[in-house]
């Protein structure tokens, strides 16, 4: 094994294990542009196209703007900006921001574009302001709506640099290799704390996914492991980004994540004109034995026929067309494990080399990702795709899943919701729909750790994330009772939160408990990253320096905390 560290300030290095170059950061060039986000809706075949909509331009006040790191900002910080249209606007690619700082310098123009999964509309300046010698206190940048002209200021705060912490302030990319692997991490985390295991876990998940695909993988799979949780914990694109943190409040297994994400790495590399949202994930999901953790696909999507949705009086189960067509802004978890079962069903049916024929020559066409895996099913095996969902419905009829995994499915469903609805509310750059998911080979050369390594972390964010975690490991364990009453204290902080209550926490008995731990914790600067309420008190784990995690037992007399035993 060997060990690498990046120094980032004034030296250049040859990186022969990649064979990239890396140099010294003076200013971030931007990304590339992404494609410009078209307003016009896609006209079909048979329609004439839709005339470009008339511009609604929105009130300036009612952009919203987000800056990059998450957390406060501090003097030596590359700030991101996004500028997000609101809702109701539709301005699109015509239209682009530009930022200037207090001297009337333009840092930065960016079109407005589509953005991460749910195609948010918005400018993204990836790192347009480097802070480095600017005075702690602040600023005003100006941000300029082209080719209108309309310009309005936002005021930005630094803190002095000194004030950050010495783990954050002195952090660098680091890398080790195994023998599939590179995995990247920021020093002093928990990434660096337990990189042996994890390069042990990826060569043993990569030559699994070798040899479930019968091939010969040679390439480096390149993997940055993030020390805070984006989306629901694992990307992939020509890379792979897992986060890795001892308060992952996504709850989910690394080796299965890494297994799933690898997955899709060598299925791009194999390719196919279409590949469908459906399959691709059916296929990761399959090949890794579950989604988040080891599951029985059939039996856990037969649940789904049995549980009751509030909303329709119908079952959870989704039409496998609308699914296909729209599987992103489906609801995420009953989507992914519909899609890996079917794919087990097919494998199951027809055998692998049959099926990975069928996914490989699927071709895009008149209609949607439905219609494509339709034809594709006449030409390969004769059925249209309701025959398919007909005969693979009758096949989960056919199996009796137990109430534990009903409570199983329903609680997992909850408990995902619930992480969304979290994110959403307080840990926005993580939702999946608009992560915040910078450049991994451009943080590494200009030397950003803070992107993926600062978070929100007030007292409430701790609290509730690590609530999350417990639940988290409930539902893992299956205590079914216990991970649901925490699941529900969360929702009923989130639901006083948003009611606007002064005293949030209080609106459940566990939660308030957590609150008046994690308070009293942080306030002797120990970082929390779980608790455990027992039968004699609390337990809490904890680091302080580094990342080497401790356990305190605390007393608990429903109003005051205090320390018991400390090991
Ligand atoms: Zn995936």
């Amino acid at each position: 094994m060997r060990k690498h560290f990046w120094l980032i300030i004034g030296l250049s290095w040859l990186l022969a294990a990649c064979g990239s170059r890396f140099f010294a950061p003076p200013t971030p060039t931007p990304l590339p542009p992404t494609p410009t986000f078209t307003v016009t809706p896609q006209p079909s075949p048979t329609t004439t196209p839709s005339p470009t909509p008339t511009l609604q331009l929105p009130d300036i006040d009612a952009f919203s703007i987000r800056t990059h790191p998450d957390g406060n900002l501090y003097t030596g910080d590359h700030i991101s900006l996004e500028i997000i249209v609101p809702d109701s606007a539709i301005i699109g690619g015509q239209y682009s921001l530009q930022v200037a700082d207090e001297s009337g310098e333009i840092l930065g123009e960016a079109d407005f574009t589509s953005f991460g999964i749910g195609g948010r509309q918005q400018a993204t300046l990836f790192w347009v302001w480097d802070t480095a010698g600017l005075e702690a206190g602040a600023h005003e940048i100006s941000l300029t709506l082209l080719p209108d002209g309309l310009t309005w200021t936002k005021t930005i705060t630094l803190l002095p640099e000194e004030e950050l912490a010495r783990t954050d302030r002195f952090a660098l990319w680091a890398y080790e290799e195994s023998d599939c692997c590179l995995l990247y991490y920021i020093t002093d985390t928990a990434a660096q704390r337990d990189i042996a295991a994890l390069l042990t876990s990826a060569d043993h998940q990569a030559a699994d996914v070798m040899n479930q695909f019968d091939i010969e993988f040679d390439e480096p799979i390149i993997v940055t492991l993030m020390s805070r949780v984006i989306g629901h914990g694992g990307f992939a694109g020509s890379e792979i980004y897992i986060s890795y943190l001892d308060r992952n409040y996504a709850g989910n297994d690394f080796d299965i994540v890494l297994h799933h994400e690898m997955v899709h790495i060598l299925d791009a590399h194999l390719g196919g004109n279409l590949r469908p949202s459906i399959l691709v994930e059916g296929v990761a999901v399959y090949l890794s034995g579950g989604h988040f953790k080891p599951e029985p696909l059939m039996p856990r999507a037969a649940a789904l026929l049995d549980l009751v949705n509030d909303e329709n009086g119908g079952s959870w189960y989704l039409p496998l067309a609308p699914l296909a067509d729209d599987f992103y802004a489906s609801q995420h978890e009953i989507g992914y494990l519909e899609a890996g079962a079917l794919v087990e069903f097919m494998v199951n049916t027809w055998g692998w080399d049959a099926f990975n024929k069928f996914y490989r020559q699927i071709e895009p066409g008149h209609g949607g990702q439905a219609a494509a895996i339709d034809r594709a099913l006449q030409t390969h095996f004769g059925i249209t795709l309701d025959t398919l969902e007909t005969q693979f419905i009758a096949a989960l009829n056919t199996l009796s899943p137990t109430p534990e995994l009903r409570d199983d499915v329903r609680l997992t469903v909850d408990f995902y919701d619930t992480v969304r609805r979290y994110q959403q509310m307080l840990d926005p750059s993580a939702y999946f729909l608009s992560a915040w998911l910078p450049d991994g080979p451009q943080m590494r050369q200009y030397g950003i750790t803070a992107d993926l390594a600062r978070r929100p972390n007030s007292i409430e964010n701790i609290t509730l994330e690590t609530l999350l975690a417990t639940a988290d490991e409930q539902l893992q364990a299956s205590q079914y009772s216990r991970g649901a009453e925490i699941v529900q204290a969360v929702n009923a902080v989130l639901t006083a939160l948003e009611m606007g209550v002064t005293q949030p926490f209080d609106a459940h008995p566990v939660a308030a408990a957590y609150y008046a731990a994690v308070h009293w914790l942080t306030e002797i600067e120990y970082q929390v990253q779980r608790i455990y309420i027992e039968e004699n008190g609390i337990r809490a784990e904890v680091s302080a320096l580094g990342n080497y995690l401790m356990v305190l037992e605390l007393g608990w007399d429903g109003e005051n905390i205090y320390l018991q035993q400390s090991q």
